[in-house]
This record gives C-alpha cells, structure tokens and sequence, in this order.
C-alpha cells in the first residue's frame, strides 16, 4: 500500500450489485445470530449493519431505497425462519433498518457522493452517528420483545443499541475505505510482507492477551494496532481494526480473557463483561482510525508538498535557462544590492565573470557621477514602486564606463506581499547614448544657428523677438526696468556706394563686435535687427544706465575709425534711439519698441552721430518730441 503519491493513477472502486449485497447482508446476519446462539448471547456486534450503511453511502443515490427494501424482506425471512412471530420478526427488521436508515440520513448530507473515512473530522461524524443512530430504533426492539416475547427490556436495549453502535464504527469506515477511489495497492513483495508482519504481531497480541484469563493485560492491543494505523494505510488499519475487535469479542463472548476475570471474580456480571468489551472495542477502534486518518492526512500533505518543491525546481532550472540565454545581463540582488546571481551575458557585457560579481555590491560599479540621479530612482523602490527603469555608466573589467539601461523589478513574497529581493536586467546602450548626445550636440548648434546672424555672429532678429518677449514678461512680473536702444548706422547707403558691398559688409561685422563688446552684464543682448541697424536689450536698466551704454558705443565707435569721406567728421558714426522705464509706463514690447524706434528716428533728424532718449506720455506712448540730445 505505501505513501500515497498524487501523481500515481487513480482507481475508482464500483459499488456492489443488490444482489451481491443482499447475500452478504443476510449470510453476516445469519452469521452473527447462530454464533451468538452458540454461547447462548445476543450478537455482540452487528457487522452487517455496518456493511449495509457503508454500500449505501457509496451506492448512486437513486438505489439505496431498493437496497434498504430488499434487505429489510430478507432480514424478515430470516427472522420468520429463526421462529420469531410475524410481528415481531416484522418489527426487529423493521428497526435494524431503521438505524441504518437513520445513521445513512445523519452521514449522507455530510460526506456527499464520494466519502473519504480519512478526512479531517469524518471519523468524529461516524462515531456520533454510531452513538446517535440505534437509539430510538433500540428503543423500540426492546419494547417490542418486552411485550411481545417477555424478554426483559433493559437487556434487550443494551444488548442492541451496543452491537449496532459497535458495528457501525468498526465496520462502516472500511467499507467506506474499500469504495473511495483509491491508488492501486503496492504490489511489490516486501510491502505485502511488511503488511503482513504487522497483522502476525497484531493477531498474536490478541490471542495471547484474550485468550488467556489469568493476567488483565487488554491494553497490550493498543501498540501493535497503533503501530499499523501509524505505519499503514487506513484501509489496513480498518482491517487490523475489525480482526482485532472480532478476536476481543470472541474470546470474551467464550468465557476467556482478561475482561472474563472480573466477571469470574463475580465483580462483573456475564452482560457487563460484554458490554465492556464492545466499549473497549469501540474506543479501540476510534484510536487507531483517528491515528491512520491522521496519518494519511500527514503523508497526502508530505507527497503535496514533495511534488510542489519538484515543480519549483524545474521551474527554478527552466528560468536559470532563460536567464543564462538571454542578450540582456540578468541579476538577482538582495535587499541591501548584494548581486546573488549574474547571467552569462554580463561577462560579455563588462568583462567580469559571474563568480567575480556574485556577492558584490552592485553599486559599486556605478559611475560616482551618476549615482545621485540612480539614488532618485531607487528611493521609488522603497516608496512602494515595483519596476524602476535608469540609465548609468557602469564599470567594465577593464575600467572603462559603459552606458546601461537597467530595470529593477521588486520580486514580492506571493502570500505576504514582503519584497524578498530584486530582478534587474541591463542593456548595453553606450552606442545608443553616443548617437543621442551627437544629436543633443548637432540639435544645440542647429539651435545657435537659427539664432545668430550670418553675416556679423550676433543674435538675429528671431533670437531678439524672443529675448524681448522674455525680458519684457519678466520685467512686468519683476517690476524692474527694461531698457531698448535702437542703433542705425549714418549714412550708410553712400558707405557702400563709395566703398563697395563687401567693404560694407566688413564695416557691419566691425560694428556688431564693437555693440557686443560694449555690454557686461550677462543678461544684456545685442542684436542684428535689420540691414545696417542694431537693437540693444538692457534688462533692469533706467534710462541714465542705458545711456551711459549708448555713450560707451558711440565712444568704442569713434575708437574704431572706419574712414567714411563722405560724412562731415571723414568716419562712421551711429545714432541711437533709446526707450527706457518701468514697464508699468508701457502697454507692450511693441509700444517700447516702436518708442526707441521714435527716438532713434529724432536723432536722425536731429543731426546724427547722438543718442536720443524717448520721452513717455501719460497714456504711456512714448514719442520723441521731448528729446534729451546727448551730442
Ligand atoms: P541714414 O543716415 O539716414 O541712416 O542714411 P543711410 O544711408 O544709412 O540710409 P538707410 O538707413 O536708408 O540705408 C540703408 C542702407 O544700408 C541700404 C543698404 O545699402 C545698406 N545695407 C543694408 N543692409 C546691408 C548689408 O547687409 N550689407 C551692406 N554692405 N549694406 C547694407
Ligand atoms: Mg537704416
Ligand atoms: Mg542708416
């Protein structure tokens, strides 16, 4: 019989047929009724009943009304052959199938259509039922003889209710035990002799101790049938169990064995001395089933379990293979980012081999540059975040860094929720990388390009629409001055004219590295607005300020002496047009704009070569009429 493995095939026992049934049922109750007439008893315990309750819990449901109508007219043949008067042979039958039909209602509900004696708490149901089932049924025999046959009516029910609840319990859970389904029982030679080395030591026990009256040692049953229900299956123990209840009884019912020696010291009489036997038969037989359930339960968890760790190992082997194959490197790490296993594709990757990583800390290999930025990263993981994705340089063998994109995944104990370690993987992306930072460096200068003029390498017009935009908004947010010169060079038509195109290209080129030069504060900009004229963005500068820059160009101008017959003083000049104030005085950038494009107008006007500064009317216009001439 042996450990019971999940994996081995299943068989699935038929229940007996009716008529199969029918003869068993009555040659056991002919059995017990001539046995019992041969030392001049009441059957000591009613086998069949047991038989007939554990068939019809395995029988289909539809049949068991048959069976019970069919063994209750055999059991009144039988009673009418014995000499028994109509009604009352009719009555006792009645009432024996009564208490089957009974205990069957009490069971059926709770262990459905397949009923396992083994399973936790069935054992306990079966012994209530057998308690509980012949009462009332005993009840009514014992009147039934009482007045009917003049037996005395306490006998009577002991002698009843006790041989029923005894077969019951020693009975009924190996019929259920032969009907379950149930692995094949063990064929080879030394478990069959095991077996039955167990049964030897058993049957002796019982023989030696009930055959002999002299020493009371009926406790002496208990080890070798506790040793079969811990060592055997249930379906052996129930035999062991029904061997031994039978050997107990009989020899009791013949007069011999330890129990025979109190009634032989008259402390006892015959009917006691029984009725203590079957009492100690059914406590025996309620150990060692309770023990071999429990020890069936223990093996089923024990294969459960073996089969579940198999399963895990292959599972464990077959992702070890997914792993050693994959392109990507893999790891597992512990909580405190000691590496625990590095996949193959690492060597490849780093140069180090698995066993050179296993155990090491993996950021230790982080570029110290990087590590703030994967320290960010991680804090996701311990904020409860279970897959985290960053990019690193990561140190090779050789020293060098390379860069990897790593995914961190927080493996969870699947019951608890706990995280027990991380899975990483990492990619090789330096190529990757260094085709981004390319483009980041070719988009940067792309960038430049669109902002700068090409002939003179200063901000174009573009660059200085925005920068104005920018300025002018945090102006109005900040409350602090802006300040806007616009710069047209004298003359210049007649310049180039005179001098030609590429003279006067040369001439502009001069002039914007001269403007540029003029301005220290970082956040000033100078800028080529259009043909030969400039703009000049001054943030958080008040008219004196942007003054004072226009007359450092004017004076940086002159220091040039770019000769220019044409003009009165023989050398280029500038005139400017200055608009400056809080940018409450101001609806827009445009208005600021068209204002110092005023002032500069008026300096033309005025005679050149100066800086003119825009005066601001009360609905904040500026216009050019008031003008501060500066040359
Ligand atoms: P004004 O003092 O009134 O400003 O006289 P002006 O001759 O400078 O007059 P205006 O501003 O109308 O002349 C603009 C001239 O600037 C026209 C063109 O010959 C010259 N110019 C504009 N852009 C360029 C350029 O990119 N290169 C060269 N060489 N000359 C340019
Ligand atoms: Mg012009
Ligand atoms: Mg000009």
């Amino acid at each position: 019989m042996g450990v019971d493995l999940p994996s081995e095939r299943v068989v699935f026992p038929r229940p007996p047929g009716l008529i199969v049934i029918v003869l068993l049922f009555v040659c056991l109750l002919e059995g017990a009724i001539t046995l019992a007439q041969l030392y001049g008893t009441s059957p000591a315990i009613w086998v069949a009943n047991g038989v007939l309750l554990g068939v019809l819990l395995v029988v289909p449901s539809q049949r068991f009304v048959a069976y019970l109508l069919v063994c209750l007219l055999a059991d009144f043949a039988l009673n009418e052959g014995h000499g028994d008067n109509l009604l009352l042979g009719g009555i006792l039958a009645f009432c024996k199938l009564a208490e089957v039909a009974i205990a069957f209602g009490l069971l059926r509900g709770r262990f459905g259509a397949r009923p396992d004696p083994a399973r936790p708490g069935a054992l306990i149901r079966l012994a209530v039922t057998a308690l509980a089932a012949p009462v009332f049924p005993a009840i009514f025999a014992a009147d039934a003889r009482f007045y009917l046959a003049g037996e005395a009516f306490p006998k009577v029910l002991a002698d009843w209710y006790v041989a029923s609840a005894l077969g019951f319990m020693v009975v009924t859970p190996l019929v259920l035990a032969m009907f379950r389904p149930h692995r094949p029982i063990a064929s080879e030679r030394g478990a069959l002799l095991a077996g039955l080395r167990y049964f030897a030591l058993l049957f002796t026990v019982c023989v030696v101790v009930f055959s002999q009256s002299r020493y009371p040692l009926r406790f002496l049953v208990f080890p070798p049938l506790l040793l079969i229900a811990s060592r055997r299956s249930f379906a052996e123990t129930a035999v062991a169990t029904l061997a031994a209840v039978l050997v107990i009884l009989g020899f009791t019912v013949a007069g011999h064995g330890p129990i025979s020696l109190l009634a032989q010291a008259g402390v006892l009489s015959q009917g006691e001395k029984l009725r203590i036997a079957q009492i100690f038969s059914f406590i025996l037989a309620l150990c060692a089933l309770a023990l071999a359930a429990r020890t069936e339960q223990t093996r089923r968890l024990r294969a459960i379990l073996a089969k579940r760790q198999e399963r895990l190992r292959e599972n464990e082997q077959r992702y070890r293979v997914l792993a050693d194959n994959s392109g990507d490197a893999i790891y597992r790490m512990a909580l405190d980012g000691r590496r625990l296993y590095v996949s193959p594709a690492a060597q490849e990757m780093f140069g180090f081999s698995p066993e050179e990583q296993v155990g090491r800390n993996w950021r230790e290999d982080v570029h110290p540059e990087d590590w703030p930025a994967v320290r960010v990263e991680l804090r996701k993981l311990n904020a409860g975040s279970d897959d985290i994705v960053f990019s690193y340089r990561r140190r090779c063998k050789s020293g060098r860094f390379v860069w990897v994109e790593t995914r961190v995944r927080a493996a969870r104990d699947r019951a608890s929720g706990i995280v027990r370690e991380f899975i990483a993987s990492s990619r090789d992306i330096s190529v990757q990388k260094a085709t981004e930072e390319k483009l980041n460096a070719a988009n940067a200068a792309l960038a430049a390009l669109a902002a700068t003029d090409g002939l003179t390498g200063i901000a174009n017009r573009r660059a200085f629409d925005e920068a104005l935009d920018r300025e002018w908004r945090r102006a109005q947010r900040e409350q602090t001055a802006l300040a806007l010169l616009m710069i047209d060079v004298d003359h210049f038509k007649p310049f180039n004219d005179f001098y030609g195109h590429l003279a006067g290209d040369d001439c502009l080129r001069r002039l914007a590295a001269t403007i540029s030069g003029c301005l220290h504060r970082p956040g000033d900009l100078a800028a080529r607005f259009g043909g030969e004229e400039f703009a000049v963005l001054l943030p958080t500068t008040d008219a004196p300020g942007a003054l004072e820059i226009a007359e450092r160009i004017h004076d940086a101008v002159a220091a040039l002496q770019i000769g220019h017959d044409v003009t009165p003083l023989g050398r280029i000049t500038l005139s400017i047009g200055i608009a400056s104030d809080g940018p409450e005085r101001y609806h827009s950038a445009q208005a600021l704009l068209h204002t110092a494009d005023s002032a500069l107008y008026t300096a033309k006007h005025e005679g050149r070569n100066r800086s003119v500064i825009a005066a601001i009317d009360d609905h904040g216009n500026g216009n050019a009429h008031n003008t501060a001439n500066t040359r």
